[in-house]
């Protein structure tokens, strides 16, 4: 089966709200492995809601609409799914009974207005709703197309209604649950195309799939897998992993909701060394990313001068040359790691540098040019932690091997 989500509310258009009942929807459909193809956001216009829902049903068997199931005037939701399923609209005093109901236990006398809710598709298949006074119902089309599950646009009355009655009822018209697993390959400093170059032909699979999405140095390879059980779609991913981690090599640092910091942090804290910053690029973000990620222990020092001149004159380190690796050994501690991020210098270049007591490794990494904003300062950060890494695993291709 196919499913497809229909959000309706012109002020999901306007912008004016953010669309968090589209994710507990694709959440809640990924989490019974029921496959969503498309996601349609339309205004509170009866001819274009019509319009989407009869697309809809052309290509999907399942279609999930959110709102527009309230009392006024602009809540078109009812009339439009009966006009796509080919059905009329029918007063039904069960459900009029059933909002009465309701609008009496919060001691509230049922509005003339809210009649409009007892109408719903002639033959359509009404879910009760708990929660809300909107009744909620399933509408099949009368030329065998697929059906129709109607929500209201309140996230807490969704929320419920999926839970309890949408995923239970989709499971069973299903014949069971399928698996659908994803795990999230995590790589850095590596950049989007270079990893699409070794990999682009395993984003062609149909089962599992695998596909790539980026953000501030970093690239995540997902891979999604679907099956009839849970160990089944484990063994399709773990076979692709298996190729993927042969061709990325150190450049995965983790996977699902692991960190750059987090993972740093752990093989720092497991091996009892400590690290001293000097930073005068990333605003003291490295040193905080560590501590947030709960490892502010590691951190034996940390500087954060405005300048590479003033982190000279505060280490009073005199060059040899232009060594600055001298400053990243200057902060040091005892048998620990040293991490200098240094820059601008001319040309806004700027420096990476590791030195540490892991086979007396030292690592210089020239790296992009400096431009004063939130996002390169958290490339800085993350670069700098995730050549710590590398050092620490002894695995020191350099982002140039990629080329
Ligand atoms: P009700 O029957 O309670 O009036 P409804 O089915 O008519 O609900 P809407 O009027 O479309 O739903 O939306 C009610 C409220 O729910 C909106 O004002 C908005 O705050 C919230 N809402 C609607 N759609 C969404 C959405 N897609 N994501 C998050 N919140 C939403």
């Amino acid at each position: 089966m196919r499913a497809e989500i229909v959000m309706i509310g012109t002020e999901l258009l306007l912008g004016e709200i953010v669309d968090t009942n589209a994710a507990k929807l694709a959440l809640g459909l990924r989490s019974i492995g029921l496959d969503l193809y498309y996601k349609t956001t339309v205004g509170d216009n009866l001819a274009r809601i019509t319009e989407v829902l009869n697309h809809a049903l052309n290509r999907s068997d399942v279609v999930i609409t959110s709102g527009g199931l309230g009392p006024t005037v602009d809540d078109m939701t009812r009339e439009a799914v009966a006009n796509a399923t080919g059905r009329k609209l029918v007063y039904s005093d069960e459900l009029e009974r059933q909002i009465a109901a309701r609008f009496r236990l919060f001691g509230r006398e049922m509005a003339e207005n809210n009649k409009r809710q007892a109408f719903i598709p002639d033959g359509a298949l009404p879910l009760r709703n708990p929660v809300g006074t909107a009744p909620c119902f399933l509408s099949e089309d009368v030329a065998g197309r697929g059906f129709i599950i109607s929500l209201p646009g309140v996230p807490r009355e969704l929320e419920y209604m999926l839970d309890n009655t949408v995923l239970p009822l989709l499971v069973e018209r299903m014949g069971g649950k399928k698996a659908l697993k994803v795990r999230v390959l995590r790589t850095c400093a590596v950049g989007e195309s270079n990893i699409d170059r070794a990999i682009g032909d395993l984003e062609e699979l149909a089962n599992p799939t695998v596909g790539l999405s980026a953000h501030a140095g970093q690239t995540d390879v997902r891979i999604t897998a679907k099956a009839d059980t849970e160990a089944e779609a484990e063994a399709l991913i773990a076979q692709v992993e298996a190729e993927l981690r042969r061709r990325l090599g150190v450049a995965i640092y983790g996977v699902d909701k692991e960190t750059v910091p987090g993972v740093v942090g752990q093989l720092l804290a497991e091996r009892g060394l400590k690290i001293g910053v000097v930073d005068t690029l990333s605003g003291g973000l490295l040193a905080r990313d560590l501590i947030d990620a709960g490892f502010g222990e590691v951190i034996a020092a940390s500087l954060q001068p405005d300048s590479v001149a003033a982190a000279l004159a505060e280490t009073r380190v005199s060059l040899n040359g232009s060594d600055y690796s001298a400053l990243a050994r200057a902060v040091a501690p005892a048998g620990g790691l040293g991490v200098a991020l240094l820059g601008p210098f001319d040309d806004d270049q700027t420096l990476i540098l590791i030195e540490g007591p892991v086979d007396s490794q030292h690592v210089t990494y020239a790296s992009r040019k400096f431009q004063d904003s939130d996002y390169v300062r958290r490339w800085f950060a993350t670069q700098g932690l995730d050549w710590v890494r590398r050092v620490l695993l002894n695995q020191l291709t350099s982002p140039a091997d990629w080329n």
